[in-house]
């Protein structure tokens, strides 16, 4: 019974365009907004496009157990709440997490029902292309992220379900494929 979704994958690989077009045609599926150490983009919203805490605040709701998975990824600290994820399945919503590798892995020892999406960039060139056309990282940032992205990209083969990300309405279809039978089946 899957009834939680994660998807994963590089920065950059389009993870959250996909996660939009597939809650458009599956709207129940709810999106657990997770907590980061990041600094705030412009037009991101505190508890709508994650829970922005600072370093203290972190590591003190790691302490307390807080957190279904975290990890640190290009310095900073990211994280799924046990709250944001109760709370939805409480309500009987099945759950979308979009998070990267090394927080999928923890989820995949601790609730091994969950269906695991990794979603591949058609090439690194594109991935490159893709941070610098969105416009949100500087060009450390960038360059830090492709470097993950290559450690991420060694590990795709781990994962239930891969999709190549190479032309958005097929993806899409094929990301939809996978939920839909899943949601079906429970
Ligand atoms: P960004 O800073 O671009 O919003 O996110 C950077 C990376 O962190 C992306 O790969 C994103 O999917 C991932 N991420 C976002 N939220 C979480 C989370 O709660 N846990 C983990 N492990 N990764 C996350």
């Amino acid at each position: 019974m899957a009834r939680v979704f994660v998807i994963t994958g590089p920065s950059g690989v389009g993870k959250g365009t996909l996660i939009r077009r597939l809650r458009e045609s599956h709207p129940e599926l709810r999106l657990s907004v997770s907590a980061t150490t990041r600094p705030v983009r412009e037009g991101e919203e505190h508890g709508r496009d994650y829970w922005f805490l600072d370093e203290d605040e972190f590591t003190r709701r790691i302490d307390e157990g807080d957190f279904v998975e975290h990890a640190e990824y290009a310095g900073r600290r990211y994280g799924t709440l046990r709250e944001e994820l109760d709370r939805h399945l409480g309500e009987g919503a099945p759950v979308v997490l979009e998070i990267e590798v090394q927080g999928a892995r923890q989820i995949r020892e601790t609730m091994p029902e969950a269906v695991q999406v990794f979603v591949v960039p058609p090439s690194f060139e594109v991935l490159r292309q893709r941070l610098e056309g969105r416009g949100t990282d500087g060009a450390d940032t960038i360059a830090r992220r492709l470097e993950v992205s290559r450690t991420e990209l060694e590990s795709q083969h781990q994962f239930d379900h891969r999709i190549i990300n190479d032309e958005l309405e097929k993806t899409v279809a094929e990301l939809e494929a996978i939920v839909s039978s899943q949601l079906s089946a429970t």
